[in-house]
């Protein structure tokens, strides 16, 4: 028999709740942010984030596993994501309907809330003669999952230097969560990826079996970085892996949280607050956001005009001057 207690106690959730003490500001609505692969940095940040949303409004948030940004730009483009994680090179190219969007056209619809880690195009390889890009020539690469921004970073540098995906003996396309595994069984001689560091993927590989990390480095690297306004000049610190002593160069982008013009002004403001309110939990939830400042997240790496809901926050706590567009 059920017991009827509950109901006489409180009568309905909101009253449910004032009686057991805890309410929660309710605002905004339930909401889901496509990420990247288990083995990325991604997700945990989108974790990171629905556990401040969800906190802040009581209501629900979930942190999608997806193919990466690609996938993401494309998810919200057709109105399947309202909310997701996109490499700020591919943000430009979803807008401005270049690269892999040149056949879908612009996508003015697109809004930015802000941006978050520092990305690095990432090489890891196992033999010892790879020291250089150039020198994945005739090897056995992972290229990255269709999807992945690794993919479309990649085939973005390949054609500055009037190459192909051709040049490698094998282009394999695994996920983030196979690579370091499969490299390290000796299937394979280098994977690609781009990610905010220290990344699990290639904490892997480096201690799994010796891997090293590649410069990525010359006139065409010198070129993306000087043309394209989302690229800049990367460091991996020697000593971010094991085996890894000396610094890494080679190229990057910034993360950033995508939306569009559409998506519930309320929920993007409160997802906002909610970060940028418990900026130093966020900062510890992983290695790579410890540097994150409210000033470089709103004005770095963003192409694409800032989400209504978002622009408001800003404006009230003074981080963008009134009437901003
Ligand atoms: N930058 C990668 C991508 O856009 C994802 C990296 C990650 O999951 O941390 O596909």
């Amino acid at each position: 028999m059920h017991s009827t207690w509950g109901k006489r106690l409180c009568r309905g959730y909101l009253a449910c709740l004032l009686a057991l003490g805890s309410l929660p500001v309710w605002a905004g609505s339930p909401i889901v942010i496509g990420t990247g692969g288990s083995a990325g940095v991604y997700l945990p940040v989108g974790q990171a984030m629905c556990e401040l949303y969800q906190q802040a409004t009581g209501s629900a948030c979930q942190a999608l596993t997806t193919g990466g940004s690609l996938y993401n730009a494309s998810a919200i483009r057709n109105g399947e994501l309202d909310f997701g994680i996109v490499q700020s090179d591919i943000q430009y190219a979803l807008f401005h309907g270049t690269e892999q969007f040149y056949d879908s056209g612009p996508s003015k619809e697109v809004r930015a809330l802000f941006s978050l880690h520092a990305e690095a195009f990432t090489v890891v390889a196992t033999p010892p003669e790879i020291r250089n890009f150039d020198d994945l020539a005739g090897k056995r690469v992972n290229v990255g999952n269709p999807g992945s921004g690794q993919r479309a970073t990649l085939n973005l540098l390949l054609e500055m230097k009037g190459e192909t995906e051709g040049i490698f003996a094998l282009a394999s396309e695994l996920k983030p969560t196979d690579m370091s595994r499969v490299m390290c069984s000796g299937k394979l001689d280098a994977f690609l990826y781009v990610v905010g560091h220290p990344s699990q993927a290639i904490d892997e590989a480096t201690r799994g079996c010796g891997a090293h990390l590649v410069n990525v480095a010359g006139p065409e690297v010198d070129a993306l970085i000087e043309q394209m306004p989302y690229y800049g000049l990367t460091v991996i610190p020697g000593g971010t892996y094991v085996n890894n002593p000396d610094d890494t160069v080679t190229f990057g982008v910034r993360a950033t949280l995508l939306s569009r013009k559409d998506v519930d002004e309320e929920s993007v403001y409160q997802l906002v607050k909610a970060v940028f309110e418990h900026l130093d939990a966020f900062r510890r939830s992983h290695p790579s956001l410890a540097t994150l400042t409210p000033s470089a997240m709103v004005h770095e790496g963003l192409t694409v005009p800032l989400h209504a809901g978002a622009r408001r926050y800003y404006e009230e706590v003074g981080l963008l001057p009134p009437g901003s567009e």
